[in-house]
Protein backbone atom coordinates (compact mmCIF):
# COMPACT_ATOMS: atom_id res chain seq x y z
CA UNK A 1 0.00 0.00 0.00
CA UNK A 2 1.32 3.65 -1.03
CA UNK A 3 1.05 6.23 1.65
CA UNK A 4 1.40 9.58 1.54
CA UNK A 5 2.72 10.31 4.87
CA UNK A 6 6.49 9.87 6.17
CA UNK A 7 7.46 7.25 7.98
CA UNK A 8 8.79 8.08 11.55
CA UNK A 9 12.20 7.52 9.96
CA UNK A 10 11.84 9.68 7.22
CA UNK A 11 10.19 12.19 9.37
CA UNK A 12 13.61 12.30 11.47
CA UNK A 13 15.75 13.12 8.50
CA UNK A 14 13.32 15.71 7.46
CA UNK A 15 13.60 17.33 10.68
CA UNK A 16 17.66 16.91 10.70
CA UNK A 17 17.53 18.66 7.30
CA UNK A 18 15.22 21.23 8.43
CA UNK A 19 17.05 22.22 11.44
CA UNK A 20 20.83 22.32 9.76
CA UNK A 21 18.52 24.13 6.78
CA UNK A 22 17.67 27.05 9.42
CA UNK A 23 21.08 26.97 11.21
CA UNK A 24 23.97 26.52 9.75
CA UNK A 25 23.02 27.68 6.05
CA UNK A 26 20.22 30.49 6.79
CA UNK A 27 22.62 32.66 8.78
CA UNK A 28 24.86 32.51 5.87
CA UNK A 29 22.02 33.44 3.08
CA UNK A 30 23.11 37.20 2.87
CA UNK A 31 27.01 35.93 2.35
CA UNK A 32 26.93 33.10 -0.61
CA UNK A 33 26.87 35.86 -3.55
CA UNK A 34 30.19 37.02 -2.74
CA UNK A 35 30.89 33.83 -1.98
CA UNK A 36 30.67 32.13 -5.41
CA UNK A 37 34.51 32.59 -6.42
CA UNK A 38 36.35 31.93 -3.02
CA UNK A 39 33.73 29.33 -1.80
CA UNK A 40 34.92 29.90 1.60
CA UNK A 41 31.70 29.73 3.44
CA UNK A 42 29.87 27.08 1.15
CA UNK A 43 33.15 25.00 2.33
CA UNK A 44 32.03 25.23 5.90
CA UNK A 45 28.14 24.54 5.41
CA UNK A 46 29.40 21.39 3.53
CA UNK A 47 31.69 20.13 6.40
CA UNK A 48 28.79 20.34 8.38
CA UNK A 49 26.69 18.40 5.90
CA UNK A 50 28.97 15.26 5.92
CA UNK A 51 29.09 15.01 9.39
CA UNK A 52 25.76 14.56 9.65
CA UNK A 53 25.80 12.19 7.52
CA UNK A 54 24.34 13.80 4.26
CA UNK A 55 26.89 13.24 1.34
CA UNK A 56 26.28 9.57 1.64
CA UNK A 57 22.20 9.63 2.36
CA UNK A 58 21.29 7.46 -0.22
CA UNK A 59 24.32 5.18 -0.71
CA UNK A 60 24.43 1.91 1.13
CA UNK A 61 25.56 1.53 4.53
CA UNK A 62 27.60 -1.35 2.94
CA UNK A 63 29.62 1.25 1.78
CA UNK A 64 29.66 4.18 4.60
CA UNK A 65 26.26 5.74 3.38
CA UNK A 66 22.92 5.96 5.09
CA UNK A 67 20.98 3.93 3.30
CA UNK A 68 17.94 6.55 3.07
CA UNK A 69 15.05 5.40 0.22
CA UNK A 70 14.03 8.16 -2.39
CA UNK A 71 11.19 9.47 -0.42
CA UNK A 72 13.79 10.27 2.41
CA UNK A 73 15.80 11.82 0.14
CA UNK A 74 12.83 13.87 -1.76
CA UNK A 75 12.17 15.08 1.94
CA UNK A 76 15.69 16.05 2.89
CA UNK A 77 16.22 18.38 -0.65
CA UNK A 78 13.10 20.03 -0.11
CA UNK A 79 13.84 21.09 3.02
CA UNK A 80 17.13 22.04 1.72
CA UNK A 81 16.29 23.84 -1.41
CA UNK A 82 13.49 25.93 0.45
CA UNK A 83 15.92 27.61 2.69
CA UNK A 84 18.57 27.67 0.02
CA UNK A 85 18.37 26.35 -3.48
CA UNK A 86 22.06 26.54 -4.81
CA UNK A 87 23.07 24.28 -0.83
CA UNK A 88 20.42 21.58 -2.02
CA UNK A 89 21.69 21.56 -5.65
CA UNK A 90 25.36 21.13 -4.41
CA UNK A 91 24.90 17.91 -2.27
CA UNK A 92 22.13 17.42 -4.52
CA UNK A 93 25.26 16.98 -7.44
CA UNK A 94 27.11 14.50 -5.47
CA UNK A 95 23.91 12.32 -5.38
CA UNK A 96 23.39 12.75 -9.14
CA UNK A 97 27.20 12.08 -9.25
CA UNK A 98 26.61 9.07 -7.17
CA UNK A 99 24.12 7.64 -9.01
CA UNK A 100 25.86 5.45 -12.45
CA UNK A 101 28.35 4.06 -8.95
CA UNK A 102 24.98 2.63 -7.40
CA UNK A 103 23.20 1.54 -10.78
CA UNK A 104 26.80 0.18 -12.72
CA UNK A 105 29.76 -0.32 -10.79
CA UNK A 106 30.89 -3.66 -9.24
CA UNK A 107 31.44 -4.21 -5.85
CA UNK A 108 34.86 -3.62 -5.75
CA UNK A 109 34.54 0.13 -7.46
CA UNK A 110 31.57 0.89 -5.27
CA UNK A 111 33.78 0.44 -2.17
CA UNK A 112 36.46 2.46 -3.69
CA UNK A 113 34.22 5.28 -4.91
CA UNK A 114 30.94 5.41 -2.93
CA UNK A 115 32.72 4.94 0.69
CA UNK A 116 34.66 8.21 0.11
CA UNK A 117 32.18 10.03 -1.43
CA UNK A 118 30.04 9.31 1.84
CA UNK A 119 31.97 10.13 3.82
CA UNK A 120 31.59 12.74 7.32
CA UNK A 121 35.13 13.59 7.92
CA UNK A 122 36.12 14.77 4.72
CA UNK A 123 33.48 16.20 2.30
CA UNK A 124 33.86 15.02 -0.77
CA UNK A 125 32.13 15.81 -3.39
CA UNK A 126 30.84 14.26 -6.50
CA UNK A 127 31.19 15.90 -10.13
CA UNK A 128 28.74 14.73 -13.12
CA UNK A 129 30.76 15.34 -16.31
CA UNK A 130 28.41 15.94 -19.39
CA UNK A 131 27.72 18.87 -20.67
CA UNK A 132 30.63 20.03 -23.50
CA UNK A 133 30.74 23.36 -25.15
CA UNK A 134 28.86 22.13 -28.52
CA UNK A 135 26.36 19.81 -26.76
CA UNK A 136 24.40 20.76 -23.96
CA UNK A 137 20.95 19.57 -24.06
CA UNK A 138 21.78 16.60 -26.40
CA UNK A 139 23.96 14.70 -24.53
CA UNK A 140 20.73 13.99 -22.21
CA UNK A 141 18.50 13.44 -25.04
CA UNK A 142 17.75 10.28 -25.08
CA UNK A 143 17.12 10.03 -28.27
CA UNK A 144 20.38 11.59 -29.18
CA UNK A 145 22.34 8.29 -28.16
CA UNK A 146 25.16 10.74 -27.59
CA UNK A 147 26.25 10.88 -30.87
CA UNK A 148 27.61 14.36 -30.21
CA UNK A 149 29.53 13.72 -27.32
CA UNK A 150 33.49 14.63 -28.24
CA UNK A 151 34.69 13.34 -25.24
CA UNK A 152 36.71 10.42 -26.25
CA UNK A 153 38.15 7.63 -24.73
CA UNK A 154 41.08 5.00 -26.09
CA UNK A 155 42.36 1.93 -25.03
CA UNK A 156 46.23 1.75 -23.80
CA UNK A 157 47.07 -1.49 -22.34
CA UNK A 158 45.46 -1.92 -18.93
CA UNK A 159 44.76 2.53 -18.68
CA UNK A 160 42.05 4.35 -20.64
CA UNK A 161 42.80 7.58 -21.85
CA UNK A 162 40.49 10.22 -21.95
CA UNK A 163 40.70 13.28 -23.93
CA UNK A 164 37.98 16.08 -24.58
CA UNK A 165 35.95 19.33 -22.45
CA UNK A 166 33.08 19.64 -20.29
CA UNK A 167 31.31 22.75 -19.40
CA UNK A 168 29.20 23.72 -16.37
CA UNK A 169 29.54 20.39 -14.28
CA UNK A 170 28.81 21.16 -10.83
CA UNK A 171 30.95 20.70 -8.28
CA UNK A 172 33.91 20.81 -11.08
CA UNK A 173 37.18 21.84 -8.90
CA UNK A 174 36.37 21.21 -5.54
CA UNK A 175 35.05 17.75 -5.92
CA UNK A 176 37.16 14.75 -5.14
CA UNK A 177 35.42 12.21 -8.01
CA UNK A 178 34.34 13.09 -11.37
CA UNK A 179 32.24 11.01 -13.37
CA UNK A 180 32.42 10.90 -17.36
CA UNK A 181 30.22 10.22 -19.86
CA UNK A 182 32.57 9.75 -22.90
CA UNK A 183 32.51 7.74 -26.03
CA UNK A 184 35.17 5.55 -27.95
CA UNK A 185 33.51 6.60 -31.26
CA UNK A 186 30.47 8.82 -31.44
CA UNK A 187 29.78 7.40 -34.85
CA UNK A 188 28.93 4.15 -33.41
CA UNK A 189 26.40 6.21 -31.28
CA UNK A 190 25.37 3.93 -27.60
CA UNK A 191 27.94 1.33 -28.74
CA UNK A 192 30.49 3.53 -28.24
CA UNK A 193 29.55 5.25 -25.23
CA UNK A 194 30.83 4.75 -21.62
CA UNK A 195 30.98 6.62 -18.28
CA UNK A 196 34.33 6.03 -16.08
CA UNK A 197 35.01 7.65 -12.97
CA UNK A 198 38.34 10.11 -13.07
CA UNK A 199 39.92 10.85 -9.08
CA UNK A 200 40.80 14.22 -8.43
CA UNK A 201 44.36 14.62 -8.50
CA UNK A 202 44.76 12.58 -11.76
CA UNK A 203 47.28 14.24 -14.19
CA UNK A 204 45.83 15.86 -17.32
CA UNK A 205 42.84 17.06 -15.40
CA UNK A 206 42.53 20.87 -14.89
CA UNK A 207 39.98 23.47 -15.13
CA UNK A 208 38.66 26.85 -16.60
CA UNK A 209 37.41 29.71 -15.11
CA UNK A 210 34.69 29.73 -12.38
CA UNK A 211 31.55 30.89 -13.87
CA UNK A 212 29.53 33.25 -12.81
CA UNK A 213 26.24 33.24 -12.99
CA UNK A 214 22.33 35.12 -12.15
CA UNK A 215 21.81 32.60 -9.43
CA UNK A 216 22.94 29.58 -7.54
CA UNK A 217 26.25 31.22 -6.71
CA UNK A 218 26.88 28.17 -3.89
CA UNK A 219 27.47 25.94 -6.99
CA UNK A 220 30.58 26.45 -8.33
CA UNK A 221 30.82 25.49 -11.79
CA UNK A 222 34.04 25.46 -14.87
CA UNK A 223 35.04 23.60 -17.73
CA UNK A 224 36.69 20.94 -16.72
CA UNK A 225 39.55 19.46 -19.34
CA UNK A 226 40.82 16.12 -20.00
CA UNK A 227 44.16 16.35 -21.47
CA UNK A 228 45.71 12.00 -22.29
CA UNK A 229 43.74 11.73 -18.77
CA UNK A 230 44.68 7.98 -18.03
CA UNK A 231 42.79 5.82 -15.97
CA UNK A 232 42.54 2.45 -14.97
CA UNK A 233 40.43 0.07 -16.92
CA UNK A 234 38.91 -0.82 -13.47
CA UNK A 235 37.44 2.83 -13.33
CA UNK A 236 34.88 2.01 -16.04
CA UNK A 237 31.13 1.53 -15.03
CA UNK A 238 29.99 -1.68 -16.63
CA UNK A 239 31.16 -2.02 -20.21
CA UNK A 240 31.82 0.26 -23.34
CA UNK A 241 28.65 0.56 -24.95
CA UNK A 242 26.46 0.93 -21.55
CA UNK A 243 27.17 4.49 -20.92
CA UNK A 244 23.80 5.52 -22.92
CA UNK A 245 21.66 3.14 -21.10
CA UNK A 246 23.77 4.51 -17.80
CA UNK A 247 22.92 7.83 -18.34
CA UNK A 248 19.22 7.64 -19.16
CA UNK A 249 18.54 5.31 -16.11
CA UNK A 250 20.69 8.04 -14.17
CA UNK A 251 19.00 11.11 -15.36
CA UNK A 252 15.38 9.47 -14.31
CA UNK A 253 16.62 8.80 -11.03
CA UNK A 254 17.32 12.75 -10.29
CA UNK A 255 14.89 14.43 -12.80
CA UNK A 256 12.17 14.05 -9.94
CA UNK A 257 15.09 15.72 -7.50
CA UNK A 258 15.11 19.11 -9.88
CA UNK A 259 11.32 18.88 -9.50
CA UNK A 260 11.83 18.59 -5.38
CA UNK A 261 14.47 21.56 -5.14
CA UNK A 262 12.37 23.05 -7.25
CA UNK A 263 9.20 22.89 -4.74
CA UNK A 264 11.52 23.38 -1.54
CA UNK A 265 12.39 26.78 -3.29
CA UNK A 266 8.95 27.85 -4.34
CA UNK A 267 8.18 27.12 -0.95
CA UNK A 268 10.88 28.93 0.50
CA UNK A 269 9.70 31.97 -1.15
CA UNK A 270 6.09 31.16 -0.65
CA UNK A 271 6.11 31.04 2.85
CA UNK A 272 8.31 34.25 3.10
CA UNK A 273 5.94 36.29 0.68
CA UNK A 274 3.07 34.92 2.39
CA UNK A 275 4.04 36.55 6.38
CA UNK A 276 5.26 39.83 4.78
CA UNK A 277 1.52 39.94 2.78
CA UNK A 278 -0.45 39.45 5.66
CA UNK A 279 1.58 42.50 7.74
CA UNK A 280 1.84 45.05 4.48
CA UNK A 281 -1.22 47.13 4.58
CA UNK A 282 -2.43 48.17 1.25
CA UNK A 283 -5.43 50.21 0.14
CA UNK A 284 -6.38 50.26 3.81
CA UNK A 285 -6.18 46.64 4.59
CA UNK A 286 -3.34 44.25 5.07
CA UNK A 287 -2.38 42.58 1.22
CA UNK A 288 -3.54 39.15 1.70
CA UNK A 289 -7.15 40.95 2.70
CA UNK A 290 -7.35 41.34 -1.12
CA UNK A 291 -9.08 39.02 -3.14
CA UNK A 292 -6.91 39.03 -6.04
CA UNK A 293 -3.80 39.07 -4.06
CA UNK A 294 -5.60 36.09 -1.84
CA UNK A 295 -6.65 34.12 -4.72
CA UNK A 296 -2.71 34.31 -5.91
CA UNK A 297 -1.49 32.70 -2.94
CA UNK A 298 -4.43 30.31 -3.22
CA UNK A 299 -2.97 29.85 -6.67
CA UNK A 300 1.00 29.11 -5.66
CA UNK A 301 0.11 26.37 -2.62
CA UNK A 302 -1.99 24.26 -5.18
CA UNK A 303 1.10 24.48 -7.26
CA UNK A 304 3.48 23.65 -4.85
CA UNK A 305 1.25 20.78 -3.44
CA UNK A 306 0.39 19.40 -7.00
CA UNK A 307 4.60 19.59 -7.72
CA UNK A 308 5.41 17.41 -4.82
CA UNK A 309 2.38 15.06 -5.18
CA UNK A 310 4.33 14.89 -8.35
CA UNK A 311 7.53 14.10 -7.14
CA UNK A 312 6.30 11.61 -4.73
CA UNK A 313 4.60 9.43 -7.39
CA UNK A 314 7.48 9.93 -9.85
CA UNK A 315 9.63 8.59 -6.46
CA UNK A 316 7.02 5.39 -5.81
CA UNK A 317 7.58 4.71 -9.30
CA UNK A 318 11.38 4.29 -9.69
CA UNK A 319 10.56 2.24 -6.11
CA UNK A 320 8.25 -0.45 -7.84
CA UNK A 321 9.87 0.17 -10.92
CA UNK A 322 6.95 1.12 -12.31
CA UNK A 323 7.03 0.98 -16.17
CA UNK A 324 5.90 4.82 -16.53
CA UNK A 325 8.39 5.61 -13.99
CA UNK A 326 10.76 7.83 -16.67
CA UNK A 327 7.42 9.53 -17.73
CA UNK A 328 6.62 10.34 -14.45
CA UNK A 329 10.09 11.77 -13.06
CA UNK A 330 10.23 13.67 -16.29
CA UNK A 331 6.72 14.98 -15.25
CA UNK A 332 7.68 15.87 -12.34
CA UNK A 333 10.62 17.59 -13.11
CA UNK A 334 8.98 19.54 -15.55
CA UNK A 335 5.78 21.00 -13.55
CA UNK A 336 7.98 21.00 -10.92
CA UNK A 337 10.24 23.86 -12.21
CA UNK A 338 7.83 25.68 -14.22
CA UNK A 339 5.49 25.66 -10.93
CA UNK A 340 8.67 26.87 -8.58
CA UNK A 341 9.30 29.97 -11.60
CA UNK A 342 5.85 30.85 -11.47
CA UNK A 343 5.03 31.09 -7.51
CA UNK A 344 8.67 32.57 -7.01
CA UNK A 345 8.00 35.13 -9.69
CA UNK A 346 4.39 36.03 -8.27
CA UNK A 347 6.36 36.33 -4.33
CA UNK A 348 8.25 38.90 -6.02
CA UNK A 349 5.47 40.56 -7.93
CA UNK A 350 3.13 40.87 -4.22
CA UNK A 351 6.00 41.99 -2.61
CA UNK A 352 6.45 44.86 -5.32
CA UNK A 353 9.70 46.80 -4.67
CA UNK A 354 10.51 44.85 -1.61
CA UNK A 355 10.47 41.63 -3.05
CA UNK A 356 12.74 42.86 -5.93
CA UNK A 357 15.52 44.16 -3.59
CA UNK A 358 18.48 42.18 -2.17
CA UNK A 359 17.55 43.08 1.11
CA UNK A 360 15.11 40.98 0.87
CA UNK A 361 14.97 36.56 0.54
CA UNK A 362 12.63 36.22 -2.60
CA UNK A 363 14.45 37.36 -5.63
CA UNK A 364 17.31 35.31 -5.09
CA UNK A 365 14.47 32.18 -4.74
CA UNK A 366 13.57 33.60 -7.99
CA UNK A 367 16.84 33.66 -9.81
CA UNK A 368 17.47 30.04 -8.17
CA UNK A 369 14.48 28.92 -9.47
CA UNK A 370 15.48 29.95 -13.12
CA UNK A 371 18.32 27.57 -14.14
CA UNK A 372 16.10 24.01 -12.74
CA UNK A 373 14.13 24.58 -15.89
CA UNK A 374 17.34 24.65 -17.83
CA UNK A 375 19.50 21.78 -15.93
CA UNK A 376 19.14 17.96 -15.83
CA UNK A 377 17.35 18.51 -19.92
CA UNK A 378 16.28 21.67 -20.38
CA UNK A 379 11.97 21.33 -20.25
CA UNK A 380 11.54 21.82 -23.84
CA UNK A 381 13.63 18.86 -24.54
CA UNK A 382 12.40 16.79 -21.55
CA UNK A 383 8.23 18.13 -22.73
CA UNK A 384 9.03 16.43 -26.15
CA UNK A 385 10.23 13.18 -24.28
CA UNK A 386 7.17 13.43 -22.41
CA UNK A 387 4.83 13.74 -25.66
CA UNK A 388 6.67 10.66 -27.41
CA UNK A 389 6.10 8.57 -24.80
CA UNK A 390 2.54 8.89 -24.40
C1 LIG B 1 23.98 25.84 -12.08
C2 LIG B 1 24.25 24.86 -13.15
C3 LIG B 1 24.50 23.54 -12.80
C4 LIG B 1 24.82 22.60 -13.80
N1 LIG B 1 25.20 21.34 -13.44
C5 LIG B 1 25.68 20.49 -14.37
C6 LIG B 1 26.26 19.24 -14.01
O1 LIG B 1 26.35 18.89 -12.81
N2 LIG B 1 26.76 18.45 -14.99
C7 LIG B 1 26.71 18.80 -16.31
O2 LIG B 1 27.19 18.05 -17.14
N3 LIG B 1 26.12 19.97 -16.71
C8 LIG B 1 25.63 20.82 -15.76
N4 LIG B 1 25.08 22.04 -16.14
C9 LIG B 1 24.89 22.33 -17.54
C10 LIG B 1 23.41 22.19 -17.98
O3 LIG B 1 22.95 20.87 -17.71
C11 LIG B 1 23.30 22.52 -19.48
O4 LIG B 1 23.64 23.89 -19.62
C12 LIG B 1 21.93 22.23 -20.03
O5 LIG B 1 21.79 20.84 -20.24
C13 LIG B 1 21.63 22.94 -21.35
O6 LIG B 1 22.71 22.85 -22.22
P1 LIG B 1 23.20 24.18 -23.02
O7 LIG B 1 23.38 25.24 -21.99
O8 LIG B 1 24.33 23.82 -23.87
O9 LIG B 1 21.94 24.57 -23.87
P2 LIG B 1 21.57 24.06 -25.35
O10 LIG B 1 21.71 22.59 -25.46
O11 LIG B 1 22.27 24.92 -26.34
O12 LIG B 1 20.02 24.42 -25.36
C14 LIG B 1 19.59 25.80 -25.33
C15 LIG B 1 18.08 25.86 -25.27
O13 LIG B 1 17.55 25.26 -26.44
C16 LIG B 1 16.34 24.62 -26.17
N5 LIG B 1 16.47 23.20 -26.55
C17 LIG B 1 17.49 22.37 -26.31
N6 LIG B 1 17.24 21.14 -26.79
C18 LIG B 1 16.04 21.20 -27.38
C19 LIG B 1 15.24 20.27 -28.08
N7 LIG B 1 15.62 19.01 -28.29
N8 LIG B 1 14.06 20.70 -28.54
C20 LIG B 1 13.63 21.98 -28.36
N9 LIG B 1 14.35 22.90 -27.71
C21 LIG B 1 15.54 22.52 -27.24
C22 LIG B 1 16.07 24.81 -24.68
O14 LIG B 1 15.24 25.94 -24.49
C23 LIG B 1 17.44 25.07 -24.13
O15 LIG B 1 17.42 25.81 -22.91
C24 LIG B 1 24.78 22.98 -15.16
C25 LIG B 1 24.49 24.31 -15.50
C26 LIG B 1 24.25 25.24 -14.52
C27 LIG B 1 24.03 26.67 -14.94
Amino acid sequence: MYSFELSEERKQYQELAKRFAENEVRPLNGKFDDDWETHRYMSEVLKKAAALGFMGLPVDPKYGGSGADGMTIMAVLEELAAVNGGVACVIGDTWFAQTPIVIAANDEQRERFLRPLSSRETPNLGCICMTEPASGADIEDPRMKLKTVKTIVREDGDEYVINGVKIWPSNAGIASHYVVVATTNREKEEEGSCILVVEAGTPGLSFGKIERKMGMPEDQNREIIFDEVRVPKTNLLGKIGDGHRILQTTVTYNRLGAGMISVGIARGAFEYALEYCKSRVVGGKPLVAHSLISAMFADMAMEIDAARLMVYRASWALKKRHPRRAVYSDMAKVYGTNAAMRVTTDCVQVMGSYGYSREYPVEKYMRDAKIVQIYLGPNEMVRQVIGENL
